[in-house]
C-alpha cells in the first residue's frame, strides 16, 4: 500500500477489488464521518460519506442520522444479495435455476428485462444464461479448470437469453436446462439501490462501492470525486477520473482467473464460443447508473475494441468508456475527460 501515498489522500482507487479501497479509506480519509466496509454479495462493499470541516462537524447534530442512513443502505445491499444470489437456496434466482419456479418479484423481473435489452443490443455478447459455463469452468466452486471441448459444447447448448420469456410480470424459461447468473449486472443494481436509499435519507454526497462497481454521489468536500483506475497488470494507474453523480464499473481479466499452459482463463465468457473473451484486459464504463455501467462493462469486454466502440459511437451504450486491449493499448470514447495523474 505504500505506493498509494504519492497519489495523495483525495484519490480513490478502483480496479482490483475493494480490499485495498477499504484500507485506503481507513488510513487516508480523516474527514470521513462515516465509512464502513462489509462483505456482501461475495465481495467487499464500502460506503463512505465525506465529512464537513472539523468545526461544522463538531456542531453537527445529524451524525446519528448519517449512521442510520448508511445502515439502511447496507441493508439494501443485503436485500439485493438475498434476491439475486445463485448461491442462496431460497433466492428467487436459485429457485428458478434449480426448480424452474417462475420469477415474479417485480424488481428481479425488471432487472432481467434490462439484462435482456443489453443482450439484444450487444447481439448476445451479454447473456445472463451463461450460468452453465461459469459452473463448468469451476468459477462457482472456487476450483477453476479448463474443460474438455465436448463439455463446453454441451454447456453452450443450454445457453441463450432468447430462452427466457418475460410476460405478465413473470420470467419463465422455454428450455428447462436454462439457468441464469446475474453476476454481471446485480452488483451495479445493488449500488444504485443503496444510492437511492442514501438520497431518500438526506445524504447527497457519498461513495458506494461493491466489488469494483462504484457510484460517486455528489461531491467530496466541495470537489468532484477523484477515482483512480488501476492498471490490470502494473502497479500504478491506468487513468484518473473526476466525477460527480456518476457510476463507474470495470470488468477485467484479472479479477478471477487461472493460468494453464501459459494461457490466462478468466470468468467473463463469450457465450458464442464458450471460452473466456480474449480481446481486452479491461473495460471501464462511466455512466449515469451503475446497473447499466456494470452490464455494459461486461458486454463490451466480450465484444472487444472495434465492435464495442462502434456501439458506443452509435449511442447504444450511452456512457463513456475506457478500454485496455490485450496488447496494452488504452483507448477511450471521445467524451471521456480524464485528468492528469498526480
Ligand atoms: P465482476 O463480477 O468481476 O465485477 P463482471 O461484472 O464483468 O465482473 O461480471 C462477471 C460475472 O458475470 C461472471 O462471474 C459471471 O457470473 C457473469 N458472466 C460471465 N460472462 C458473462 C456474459 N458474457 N454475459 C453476462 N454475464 C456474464
Ligand atoms: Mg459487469
Amino acid at each position: 500500500m505504500c505506493w498509494l501515498k504519492k497519489f495523495g489522500r483525495e484519490l480513490v482507487l478502483i480496479g482490483l477489488g475493494g480490499v485495498a479501497l477499504s484500507g485506503l479509506f481507513a488510513c487516508r480519509e480523516p474527514n470521513a464521518i462515516q465509512k464502513e466496509t462489509r462483505f456482501i454479495m461475495g465481495t467487499v462493499c464500502t460506503i463512505q460519506i465525506p465529512g464537513p470541516p472539523a468545526v461544522a462537524r463538531r456542531a453537527m447534530a445529524g451524525r446519528r442520522a448519517v449512521r442510520e442512513a448508511v445502515e439502511k443502505a447496507f441493508a439494501r445491499l443485503e436485500e439485493c444479495d438475498q434476491k439475486f444470489s445463485v448461491f442462496i437456496p431460497s433466492s428467487p434466482v436459485c429457485r428458478f435455476n434449480q426448480q424452474g419456479i417462475p420469477i415474479d418479484d417485480p424488481e428481479i423481473v425488471a432487472l432481467i428485462a434490462q439484462a435482456c435489452e443489453v443482450s439484444r443490443l450487444s447481439q448476445g455478447a451479454f447473456d445472463i444464461t451463461v450460468y452453465p459455463l461459469v459452473e463448468l469452468w469451476g468459477f462457482y466452486s472456487g476450483k477453476p479448470r479448463r474443460p474438455a471441448p465436448e463439455e463446453i459444447a454441451a454447456a453452450r447448448g443450454k445457453i441463450g437469453w432468447q430462452h427466457l420469456v418475460i410476460t405478465n410480470g413473470q420470467v419463465t424459461k422455454k428450455n428447462a436446462a436454462v439457468q441464469i447468473d446475474l453476476g454481471a449486472i446485480a452488483k451495479g443494481y445493488a449500488v444504485d439501490a443503496a444510492m437511492q436509499v442514501l438520497l431518500q435519507n438526506g445524504i447527497h454526497d457519498a461513495l458506494i462501492e461493491a466489488g469494483g462497481d462504484i457510484f460517486a454521489l455528489g461531491q467530496r468536500n466541495q470537489k468532484p470525486w477523484k477515482i483512480g483506475i488501476r492498471h490490470p497488470r502494473q502497479p500504478g494507474l491506468l487513468d484518473t477520473l473526476e466525477v460527480s453523480d456518476r457510476a463507474i464499473a470495470t470488468s477485467g481479466d484479472y479479477e478471477q482467473f487461472f493460468i494453464a499452459d501459459g494461457a490466462r482463463y478468466h470468468h467473463i465468457f463469450d457465450p458464442r464460443t464458450g471460452y473466456p473473451a480474449t480481446n481486452l484486459m479491461s473495460v471501464t464504463v462511466i455512466g449515469a447508473n451503475a446497473t447499466l455501467a456494470d452490464a455494459w462493462s461486461t458486454a463490451l469486454f466480450v465484444l472487444g475494441l472495434e465492435k464495442g466502440m462502434k456501439l458506443v459511437e452509435e449511442g447504444a451504450v450511452r456512457a463513456e468508456v475506457l478500454m485496455l486491449t490485450s496488447q496494452g493499448r488504452a483507448l477511450s470514447s471521445p467524451g471521456l475527460k480524464t485528468i492528469p495523474g498526480p
